[in-house]
């Protein structure tokens, strides 16, 4: 089964409310069904300089591979999760697999001799709005990385415009990861909140430029007009840019071009298992 054909039996909205809300449970319940059958898999996608084409780091994507659907894309479900209180351990599993992953990735360079990669290599996590505020998140993080004998400086929190803005909670809790050393990271950049306040406020050192104004570097002189600022912006404040969904050498010439020194995307690799990975750095 392709993952585009995939349609849970449950997942439409029923006339009235309480079958909505029936159809809701019944999904969540199959998703938390399917998270507890071990069926959940983390695949890595690199990040690379895009003039040396050197590997950075990697982001992790969440897989639901179900032995009736096959491998299903979180766009399908990752909404049903971070609505409900399962992004809790769901997302606690996330993080403990990926530090543990990192791990394994750091030992792989370090025993190829290849130290410096190795001591830079990051590791992008996606963090959602509710497991963000969630009181402990903080804690919680700093006993998986300290049992995964981890450093800070190769962590990277990704989040969304929206869960910056997420209340006062938001402001306290990144200055806390920053403050601890993890690098955080503005996720679709472009494409949420149209206020900039807060890229003056919150301790950012990554912006990911979305990949719908990637898509149209090339073809549409607005979008590039609109990178060409994210990216003169980016720079006077200090930031890092990644731009993510690059498929061809063309946008990634001219995103290199126009100061992008990050890059992600198909044209590299697309998002592989830890073993592939482990194989293709
Ligand atoms: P995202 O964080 O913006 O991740 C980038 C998405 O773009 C990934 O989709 C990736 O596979 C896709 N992509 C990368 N390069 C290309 C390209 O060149 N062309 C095209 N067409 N697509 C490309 P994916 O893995 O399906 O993830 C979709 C979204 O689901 C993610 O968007 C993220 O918002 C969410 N997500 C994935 N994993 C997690 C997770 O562990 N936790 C949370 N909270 N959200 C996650
Ligand atoms: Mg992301
Ligand atoms: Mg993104
Ligand atoms: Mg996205």
């Amino acid at each position: 089964t392709k993952m585009s054909e995939v349609e849970f039996e449950n997942s439409g909205a029923g006339d009235d409310g309480t079958q909505g809300a029936l159809d809701q449970i019944k999904l969540e319940n199959q998703i938390f069904q399917a998270f507890q059958n071990k069926e959940f898999e983390l695949f890595y996608q690199p990040i690379v300089n895009l003039k040396t084409k050197q590997v950075m780091g990697c982001e992790a994507l969440l897989r639901w591979n179900s032995p009736v659907h096959g491998l299903i894309s979180p766009n399908l479900f990752i909404d049903v999760i971070e609505n409900s209180s399962m992004v809790i351990p769901i997302g606690h599993w996330i993080i403990n697999q990926a530090l543990k992953d990192l791990k394994t990735i750091q030992d792989q360079l370090r025993d190829a001799k290849k130290t410096k990669l190795a001591d830079d290599f990051m590791m992008s996590i996606n963090i959602s709005g509710r497991q963000f505020t969630h009181s402990d998140f903080v804690n919680n993080l700093e006993d998986l990385r300290e049992k995964h004998d981890l450093q800070t400086k190769n962590i990277k929190l990704e989040m969304t415009e929206r869960v910056m803005m997420d209340g006062a909670i938001a402001l306290e809790s990144l200055n806390q990861c920053r403050n601890q050393g993890y690098a955080i990271s503005i996720d679709d950049f472009g494409t949420g909140f149209s206020s900039l306040q807060y890229l003056t406020q919150m301790p950012i050192s990554f912006l990911k430029i979305d990949r719908s104004f990637v898509m149209k570097v090339l073809s549409d002189p607005k979008s590039k007009a609109v990178v060409s600022s994210i990216i003169h912006l980016a720079h006077a404040m200090d930031l890092e840019i990644i731009a993510e969904g690059i498929e061809n050498n063309e946008e990634s010439l001219v995103l290199e071009t126009l100061g992008a020194r990050y890059g992600q995307g198909y044209l590299f690799s697309k998002p592989v298992d830890l073993g592939r990975f482990l194989k293709l750095i």
